[in-house]
């Protein structure tokens, strides 16, 4: 077991982790972040992003990599393991990795979501054989197909537009009455001719051979099945807090609970973006929260 020391930690390479590792890195703190997947987050899948934060313009994956460059400029450690514990210690933090211990007098969690599942027949099974989680990525095998999304709020909505430059037809299936998403997001589904709306509808089973052929689908007239090649389920996020103590409370959804200041009941313990109870959803509001973080965690180092 390793142990190394730094003046903080963040735990989690999305866009929000990234961006308070090199606000801080730039005051003079040693930092560390963590990352269990590839650095990113939830927006490495999304080219376009809408409305796009200053330096966004390119996608999420141009920006995290643009971020991820200056930090290493900027001298912050990427270490690429997942954590598995963040414990107390003699005034200071131990944040746990399979390989080592790391020890840090401020922890920033920014672990983010991750999206939820459907969880029924087929969809596991034919994950990447038409079962994606990835509209910029997968689209493109739809060419002229028909898919199906499911989902009412702005993943679902946006990600349907996007998979109309390539599929010839959208199902854009949502299990309530009425869309609860951005207003403009709507307005650009409703004037889409390829997106065809079906409410009050769930998914049942993805069914197929090689491929996804088809979804059975369940409304208040009964069960029936409809031809899709592809199934993209955007139907919300379950976020990444598995090493996090019980003694930091969670919402009815199992996000963190922090005081309005960001900070959790581990004094010295912050969460910010979307593992955040109360974070407001968008980029704008992950970024602005990592800085309000890092200006915090430079206070208290002082
Ligand atoms: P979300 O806002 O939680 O919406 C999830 C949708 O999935 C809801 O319509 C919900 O239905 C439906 N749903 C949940 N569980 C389901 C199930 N088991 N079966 C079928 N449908 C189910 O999630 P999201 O759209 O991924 O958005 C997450 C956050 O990211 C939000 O804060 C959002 O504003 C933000 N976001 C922003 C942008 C942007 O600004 N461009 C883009 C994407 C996401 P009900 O409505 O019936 O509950």
């Amino acid at each position: 077991m390793t142990t190394s020391a730094f003046d903080v930690i963040i735990i989690g390479e999305g866009i929000a982790g990234l961006t308070a590792a090199g606000a801080l890195a730039k005051k003079g703190l040693s930092t560390a972040t963590f990352e269990q997947q590839i650095f990113g987050g939830l927006v490495l899948n999304v080219n376009e992003l809408d409305p796009a934060p200053p330096g966004g313009e390119a996608g999420g994956a141009a920006f995290a990599s643009e971020l991820t460059g200056a930090n290493a400029d900027a001298g912050v450690t990427s270490i690429q393991e997942p954590v598995t514990a963040l414990t107390a210690a003699d005034g200071a933090y131990v944040v746990t990795t399979e390989s080592g211990n790391y020890r840090a007098r401020q922890v920033i969690i920014a672990s983010g979501a991750r999206l939820k599942t459907l969880n029924v027949p087929g969809e596991t099974e034919f994950e990447g054989r038409g079962v994606s989680k990835c509209a910029d990525c997968d689209g493109p095998m739809f060419q002229n197909e028909t898919v199906a999304v499911i989902g009412g709020g702005d993943s679902a909505l946006q990600e349907a537009n996007v998979l109309t430059h390539y599929c010839g037809k959208v199902l854009l299936i949502h299990r309530g009455t009425a869309f609860r998403a951005q207003q403009r997001l709507i307005d650009q589904v409703n004037a889409n001719d390829k997106i065809e709306k079906r409410f009050g509808t769930t998914v049942e089973a993805i069914l197929g051979g090689q491929m996804v052929e088809k979804i059975r689908v369940k409304t208040a007239a009964g069960s029936e099945e409809i031809a899709a090649a592809g199934v993209f389920a955007y139907i919300g996020l379950e976020p990444n807090t598995a090493f996090v103590p019980d003694s930091i409370k969670r919402d009815d959804q199992g996000r963190l609970v922090t005081s309005d200041a960001l900070e959790t009941a581990l004094p010295g313990v912050w969460a910010i973006g979307a593992v955040r109870s109360a974070c407001g959803g968008s980029l704008d509001d992950a970024i602005a929260e990592a800085h309000r973080a890092a200006d915090a965690v430079a206070v208290r180092l002082k």
